[in-house]
């Protein structure tokens, strides 16, 4: 894959800054591109056309025996694609002869050269023009991945004359809205697309060609479902569409949805014994989840050279496990990727790692689809996949046509018969392994030392502790995840809190509130990081099946009991004289309307309640916010120093005192109070520890260190 560059803001355009030609026939050679003039081309095209139909391939073909573009060939040549793959061989040429093309291959295939390689030949082939306006567009769940889609198009249609560009979330909007009408090729996420769909009077799709969906199963599922519908309904019915993914969708409702006329069926390994990569090493360990950290940690410490990523169910655990396992100085560099962060910051780490060799990536499921990492030799869930499709993109990270590579599956006991039917019925081979107790090293204690100087940690750990347990209460499976059998109390402690967390909606489902109205509050936290295309989108659209779960009998508000007081109240007449005699009797009773109005006073006061409630509403919402930027800014003041500066060899000793200096600072003073006994004393203690800080390990330099402080 080719190296990524992330300077690069707004669309990534290859040919915004080239002239308009005033005729393309007088086109020379420019650079290493080719350049051919219209005549040549629309020969070339009729020929091309003419092949379409008659051309057979056959196992060993290469591309230069598909009838593709000179151009097109020129750029795969450059990118060293000499053969295609399977899936390559069997959807091109439908969708070269303008099939609908519903396509299922496995992780790491060459998918995506089996779609961008008719998307050059369809526009070539209409001789598409910039002033043609948008020809192609390709939609992907992920930021990441469409990146690395226009990566892709810069390296393969580079001697195309298309402009290319991608419009994803987090970019400066107005850039991409006053160069997208000049696009013929768009690479995007659903939620950036819609947005300029909306808001862009200069984006015009009536000329579209052809569509792609990368991912298509993803792109199509709930999380997605408004935003593509919209999209959907604004393009032109006459078009081709290609779907592309590992787990297809065969649903009758989404293709409707796409309006595919006759779609040929791609599945070239559909035969095959298992849906997952053959050199893909699977393996899977069930234990406590009070254990998981310390196994991670121990894993980590295993495999110091290797490059891995591991999965987490959110983004608040993907956080503190970074912040905690990068104190503990682990010998492998750690790279956090989840949704909130911002997309600059996603950029670099995604670029870091895919460079580097030995690098852990701590990732949510943003990393899980489509992404082609560089040589990953390990793929770690280390929670518990929601589904057989979710586990095998996340475990076909690795092990990419025709390189090999291990997973690991982290189960707890009770998801173990579950999760084993659910991968067994998608055709995944798994093997039980067992941890070898002796190669498990808590970290515990340092963690639990590490919390206690630090509330900003702490909060961290409990946030990640709540995060999981709601993660495991908004799964679908209800037969597999079951939240009541999570031990909180070990986890907690295993994250190294000493008090378990409260989780509210935990205590409702446990019936403790038992008076609980319709109006329940489930709080989900505020700080849920999400953007347009974050795959947790399905999850937080499960915020009711959480409420579900409370399991609250509806209109139960309970009857007021009237009590005594209430009742005299009832009773009472407001505004009414009545003048007694000496005995008591009643004189006389008078209505006076200029007095006290009771009913006016109470609405005034309802109308009064609301404004407070507003004021205080804002006043809450204003503070969080308040906070939040507070913790935004102080991490990424954090994050500044900390990317740049981590390696996974050098350990930051810089805190410690310097002994040459220690040394020769003393000895000099010693020198100037000779004769001062008790000053001489003390020189030469700390002359000592001077001495001793040379030659100690780091773990005792740090012990060292603390015990200096206190
Ligand atoms: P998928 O989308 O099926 O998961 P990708 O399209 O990301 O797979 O391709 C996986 C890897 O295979 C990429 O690194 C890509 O460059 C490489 N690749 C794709 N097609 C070919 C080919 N014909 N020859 C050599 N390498 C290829
Ligand atoms: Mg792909």
């Amino acid at each position: 894959m080719a190296k990524h560059k992330f300077e690069n803001k707004g669309p990534h355009n290859t040919k915004l800054k080239s002239e308009k030609p005033k005729n393309r026939s007088q086109h020379k050679r420019k650079g290493n591109k080719l350049k051919f003039s219209i005549e040549d081309e629309t020969v070339e095209i009729g020929q091309l056309r003419d092949k379409y139909a008659n051309t057979k391939v056959e196992e060993h073909s290469k591309f230069s025996d598909f009838p593709l573009s000179r151009k097109t060939l020129q750029g795969l040549s450059n990118g060293q694609y000499k053969t295609p793959t399977a899936i390559q061989r069997e959807s091109i040429l439908p969708a070269l002869l303008g099939k609908d093309v519903l396509a299922a291959a496995k992780t790491g295939s060459g998918k995506t050269l089996a779609f961008l390689i008719p998307v050059f030949e369809k526009l070539f082939a209409s001789q598409w023009t910039r002033l043609d306006g948008l020809g192609a567009l390709i939609i992907t769940p992920t930021r990441e991945l469409a990146l690395q889609i226009f990566e892709t198009v810069a390296k393969i249609g580079k001697h195309h004359d298309f402009t290319t560009g991608l419009i994803i979330g987090g970019q400066n909007l107005k850039f991409e809205r006053n160069r997208l009408h000049q696009l013929n090729i768009i690479i995007c996420t659903p939620g950036r697309l819609l947005q300029h769909m909306d808001q862009n009077p200069l984006f015009d799709c009536t000329n579209l060609k052809i569509l792609v969906l990368d991912e298509a199963d993803r792109c199509l599922d709930m999380g997605f479902e408004m935003a593509m519908n919209s999209i959907i309904e604004n393009l032109p019915k006459q078009r081709q569409t290609l779907l592309f993914s590992a787990t297809q969708t065969k649903s009758v409702k989404d293709l409707a949805r796409l309006n595919l006329k006759d779609p040929v069926y791609i599945a070239p390994h559909e035969s095959e014994k298992y849906t997952t990569p053959n050199r893909l090493q699977q393996n899977y360990i069930a234990i406590e989840l009070g254990d998981k950290l310390t196994m991670l940690w121990s894993f980590l410490k295993a495999h110091p050279k290797q490059k891995i990523i591991v999965f987490f169910a959110t983004c608040k655990q993907v956080k503190y496990f970074y912040e905690i396992f990068r104190k503990l100085r682990p010998s492998i560099l750690l790279l956090p990727l989840y949704g909130g962060m911002n997309q600059e910051k996603r950029n670099k780490i995604y670029a870091e790692f895919c460079a580097r060799s030995n690098v852990c990536l701590m990732a949510t499921d943003i990393a899980s689809r489509g992404l082609d990492f560089p040589k990953v030799n390990w793929v770690v869930q280390l929670d518990c996949p929601e589904d057989a499709t979710q586990y095998i993109h996340r475990a076909g990270r690795t092990a990419r046509l025709n390189t090999s590579g291990e997973s690991l599956l982290v189960l707890l006991p009770q998801e173990e018969s579950g999760v084993m039917c659910m991968l067994e019925k998608a055709k995944v081979p798994i093997n039980q392994i067992n941890i070898d107790e002796k190669q498990l090293f808590s970290p515990l204690v340092k963690i639990q030392s590490f919390l206690a100087q630090s509330p900003d940690l702490k909060e961290m750990a409990k946030r990640a502790f709540v995060a999981y347990v709601k993660s495991v209460a908004l799964m679908k499976d209800k037969t597999v995840f079951d939240v009541s059998k999570l031990d909180l109390e070990r986890y907690a402690k295993s994250l190294g809190l000493l008090v378990t967390p409260r989780v509210r909606f935990l205590s409702k489902i446990g019936g403790k509130s038992k008076n609980v109205n319709t109006n329940v509050k489930v709080t989900l936290d505020e700080n849920d990081e999400d953007d347009d295309d974050d795959l947790f989108t399905v999850k937080k659209q499960t915020v009711q099946e959480l409420a579900s779960l409370v399991n609250v009998p509806s209109s139960t508000e309970p009857k007021k009991k009237l009590t005594k007081v209430k009742l005299l109240k009832k009773s009472m007449i407001t505004n009414k004289k009545i003048n007694f005699d000496d005995n008591g009797d009643v004189l006389e009773e008078e209505m006076r309307n200029d007095a006290y109005d009771i009913e006016k006073a109470r609405a005034q006061l309802r109308l009064n309640d609301i404004d407070d409630k507003e004021r205080y509403k804002n006043l809450k919402k204003a503070k969080r916010i308040a906070k939040k930027e507070k913790l935004k800014r102080k991490a990424e003041e954090d994050d500044e120093d900390r990317f740049g500066s981590d390696d996974e060899n050098s350990v930051n000793l810089d805190w410690l005192p310097d002994p040459d200096k220690v040394y020769s600072i003393e000895t000099g003073k010693n020198e100037q109070v000779e004769g001062n006994t008790a000053l001489h004393k003390k020189s030469s203690k700390k002359r000592k520890i001077a001495i001793d800080v040379k030659d100690i390990t780091l773990n005792e330099a740090e012990c060292l260190a603390m015990n200096l402080l206190q």
